[in-house]
């Protein structure tokens, strides 16, 4: 069982694609560990791309990143990594197959709509960067005895 770390970039959150990346996601069988919608800073979109710091592109990925919400993700099953990414399609959507999400829903390398780790040792670093190092999904947890009343 391998667990991977999964992101719908900004253009996906904003076009409303997280539902049928779920839905792909689910379909394929793997198993959703946990879940975010937030915003991402700078430091963090430096961190996550960090090997990626000399590229040319690396100043616009950042800002792209950091400019809107994106749904982190983590997923579970067996080749979990290889598997999501062959469901996300090449980097470039324009060399993407079809049937994969890149291939369906992006046209530009620029706006590729969704983010997987490409190995086990990506994937340990950004779902603790992401959802810090805890074995669990961080759920938050209420005591009933401390409720006063259901809404
Ligand atoms: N990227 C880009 N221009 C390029 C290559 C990459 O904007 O010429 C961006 C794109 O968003 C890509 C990310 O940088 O998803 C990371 O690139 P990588 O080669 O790691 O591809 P991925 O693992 O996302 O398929």
């Amino acid at each position: 069982m391998e667990r991977t770390f999964v992101m719908v970039k900004p253009d996906g959150v904003r076009r409303g694609l997280v539902g049928p990346i779920l839905t792909r996601f689910e379909q394929k069988g793997f198993k959703l560990q946990d879940l975010k919608l937030m915003m991402i800073d700078r430091e963090l979109a430096e961190q996550h791309y960090g090997e990626h710091r000399e590229r040319p592109f690396f100043g616009e990925l950042v800002s792209f990143l950091t400019s809107g919400k994106v749904c982190a993700m983590v997923w579970e099953g067996p080749n979990a990594i290889a598997g999501a990414r062959l469901l996300i399609g090449q980097t470039n959507p324009a060399n993407a197959a079809p049937g994969t999400i890149r291939g369906d829903f992006a046209l530009e390398v620029s706006e590729n709509i969704i983010h997987g780790s490409d190995s086990a040792e990506s994937a340990g670093r950004e779902i603790a960067l992401f959802f810090g190092d805890a074995e669990e999904p961080d759920i938050p947890r209420f005591n009933i005895d401390e409720i006063d009343s259901y809404p």
